[in-house]
Order: structure tokens, then sequence, then C-alpha cells
């Protein structure tokens, strides 16, 4: 089953933790820095993508990581 994780782009400081606990999911904008969530969509400002349950692990580690809680899971 997929699941959608969110990112709250605007809030993201860049700090790659994100990016080293799960690269199959995140990587960091060279053009400004934060953070890119691979293949997402964006709906007013919340960038969001459907993962699969392989990758939900990682990324729950990630959002517990991340220092500013700009991503969310269900
Ligand atoms: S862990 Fe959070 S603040 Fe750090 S780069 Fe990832 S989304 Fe941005």
């Amino acid at each position: 089953m997929p699941v959608k994780i969110l990112h709250y782009r605007d809030r993201c400081i860049g700090c790659n933790a994100c990016v080293e606990i799960a690269p199959q999911t995140w990587r960091i904008s060279r053009k400004d820095g934060k953070a890119v969530l691979l293949g997402s969509v964006v709906k007013k400002n919340v960038h969001m993508v459907d993962i699969h349950e392989e990758d939900l692990e990682a990324n729950i580690r990630a959002c517990e990581a991340c220092p500013v809680k700009v991503i969310r899971l269900p």
C-alpha cells in the first residue's frame, strides 16, 4: 500500500538529515539548498508523493530527525 508523505518545503532549512536517512526519497536542491521530495506534486505550497511501503521505515526516521518538523506522514 502506498503511503502519502508531505513536505512543507517553505520552512525546510536544508539540514540534509532526510537525505542522509532516506536518499531514495530526498535530495538537496542545488538551486535553493532545500530538500526536494522526489517525484512530488505541489498543492497549496505542500509537496506530496506516495512512497512505497519499503521506503516507509526510513521516512519515518527522516520525519523524526527533521529539526523543523516539516515532513509529515499519516
Ligand atoms: S530534515 Fe527537514 S529541514 Fe532538514 S533538509 Fe530534510 S526536510 Fe529540510
